[in-house]
């Protein structure tokens, strides 16, 4: 399953004062990643809000389908277990790393907890850590860089094992080393499941399966890395 399609989306905020959304179709293949591209204010994250039901489709402002079926028709709480989410501020508990991995998967072993930590290039700072997985994050506790949190948020996720992803990259500027290792836990991560991405990072634009470039909430051009330059 993670077969997506956005069938002719409309979508406005503030009683229709605001349209963010203006005749948005396309689909995503399973297994597929995408990456959607534009200036800010073109409706890359209304996109995520809309397939994450943060926000319903009215009628006649078109559909949105998870393999076939319309999310209107999906429960709640199968449609958050079918997705996951690693947002641009990863917010972790007051609460162990063990804790902030594992939260996503009631039940997970140690050895699950670790071998995510591992695939998401968090392990060895970790192990680093006074009390290992046991060490407190927050207030009490260690602090954790933004690229670090990530990880964290990257490593539940990997847990938790959706079919679909919804990624909003950090457009902060990251050191090399730390964006190295996000790149790789997001390749990690992003592997066999279909994702959407609002994409900042050119390397993350390049290996996506599908660009689509987004403009006053609609798509303006989409394609491939190579049919996009080449069409340029
Ligand atoms: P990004 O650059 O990551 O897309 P934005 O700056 O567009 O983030 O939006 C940040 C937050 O502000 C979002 O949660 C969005 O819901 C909210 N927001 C954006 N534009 C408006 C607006 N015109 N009125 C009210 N809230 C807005
Ligand atoms: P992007 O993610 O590409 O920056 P958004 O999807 O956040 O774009 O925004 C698309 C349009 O909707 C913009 O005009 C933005 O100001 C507006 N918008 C976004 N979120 C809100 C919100 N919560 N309330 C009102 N307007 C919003």
């Amino acid at each position: 399953s993670g077969e997506i399609e956005f069938d002719d989306v409309h979508f406005s905020y503030d009683d229709g004062r605001t349209t963010a959304i203006n005749g948005v179709s396309f689909k995503v293949p399973k297994g597929s990643s995408v990456a959607l591209v534009g200036e800010s204010g073109s409706g890359k994250s209304t996109i995520l809000r809309l397939l994450y039901r943060f926000y319903d489709l009215g009628e006649g402002q078109g559909r949105i389908l998870i393999d076939g079926q319309d999310i209107r028709d999906i429960t709640q709480k199968s449609l958050r277990k079918a997705i996951g989410v690693v947002p641009q501020d990863s917010v972790l508990f007051n609460s162990s790393i063990q804790y902030n991995i594992g939260y996503g998967k009631f039940g997970s072993t140690p050895e699950e907890i670790e071998a995510a930590a591992k695939s998401a290039q968090m392990h060895e700072r970790i192990m680093g850590f006074p009390d290992g997985y046991n060490t407190k994050v927050g207030e009490r506790g260690v602090r954790l860089s933004g690229g670090e949190k990530q990880r964290v948020s990257i490593a539940r996720t990997l847990l938790k094992n959706p079919p679909i992803l919804l990624l909003d990259e950090a457009t902060s500027a990251l050191d090399t080393s730390t964006e190295k290792d996000i790149q790789k836990a997001l390749q990690n991560l992003v592997q066999g499941r279909s994702s959407l991405s609002i994409a900042h990072r050119l390397s993350t634009i390049a290996s996506a399966d599908i660009i689509l470039v987004l403009k006053d909430g609609q798509i303006y051009e989409q394609g491939s890395f190579r049919e996009l330059v080449e069409l340029n």
